[in-house]
């Protein structure tokens, strides 16, 4: 059997933990592409599936469409060649928002046995409180919570933050795979000083591809220069 098929059968046993990171991927890069595939060979999750959100009705800059997200997502994660990773269409098809709510609960009514873990960097999670239905979200999926650099997992654990991460909190790997839902797991992955932002700046400051391609995969940035993406400058707000 080979890597690949072997990774397949795993990973659509009923009780496989089936991890998700969502995000606008505008555009993926090597930052989001290693920090999930280093997070699930850590916490052994034979799939993590990456899910490009729609784009906000009152977006306030260029950028690319969903579709061309949904693309670069393709190739960036073609790129890592980590079978684990596969890109997760369902934010971008469905006709209501983009709300992990409605993300995590048919994604439960497809897997109704297997744990759901939503990925996060901590950047992220510490507005998890103003989401839709955020306490909804807990009776859905697990979180494991990513450090990036400006942030440490640890700030999760602010008093502001208690009615999020009490009683949730675990540091066993082994429970986010024998439950379904409703853990708070906070993991340290290699700090990747890299954002979407800066790579669109960079190339609305018209940079050569040298100072990109450390940032995202190199047949990523090829599609972006094919398509004149992120060329205009960042409308100011
Ligand atoms: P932007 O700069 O446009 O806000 P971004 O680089 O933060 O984009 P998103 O698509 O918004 O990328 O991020 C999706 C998810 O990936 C979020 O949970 C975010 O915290 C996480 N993430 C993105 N980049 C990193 C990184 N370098 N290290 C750790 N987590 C990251």
């Amino acid at each position: 059997m080979s890597l690949a098929s072997e990774f397949q059968a795993q990973a659509s046993h009923p009780t496989a933990p089936l991890a998700l990171m969502g995000g606008t991927f505008d555009p993926v890069h090597w930052g989001h592409l290693r920090v999930a595939s280093e997070t699930a060979a850590a916490l052994r999750l034979p799939e993590l599936r990456l899910v490009p959100s729609k784009t906000p009705v009152h977006r306030t800059r260029p950028g690319a469409t969903e579709a061309q997200r949904f693309d670069m997502l393709e190739l960036g994660i073609s790129a890592l060649n980590d079978p684990a990773l596969r890109a997760e269409n369902r934010e971008i098809t469905r006709a209501t928002p983009s709300y992990t709510a409605f993300t995590l609960e048919s994604l439960r009514t497809e897997f109704p046995t297997r744990p759901l873990i939503w990925v996060i960097g901590v950047d992220a999670f510490l507005h998890i409180h103003t989401w839709f239905q955020w306490r909804r979200l807990f009776e859905l999926a697990h979180f494991v919570v990513l450090n990036r650099p400006g942030f440490a997992v640890s700030q999760v654990l602010s008093l502001e933050m208690a009615d999020v991460w009490q009683g949730r909190l675990t540091r066993d790997i082994d429970a986010l795979h024998a439950t379904t839902h409703g853990r708070v797991y906070l993991h340290t992955v290699t700090p990747q000083a890299i954002s979407a932002t800066a790579i669109r700046n960079t190339i609305a400051a018209g940079e050569a591809d040298q100072a990109l391609l450390a940032l995202l995969p190199a047949p990523v940035l090829a599609y972006i220069r094919a398509h004149h993406l992120y060329t205009q400058s960042p409308i100011a707000t």
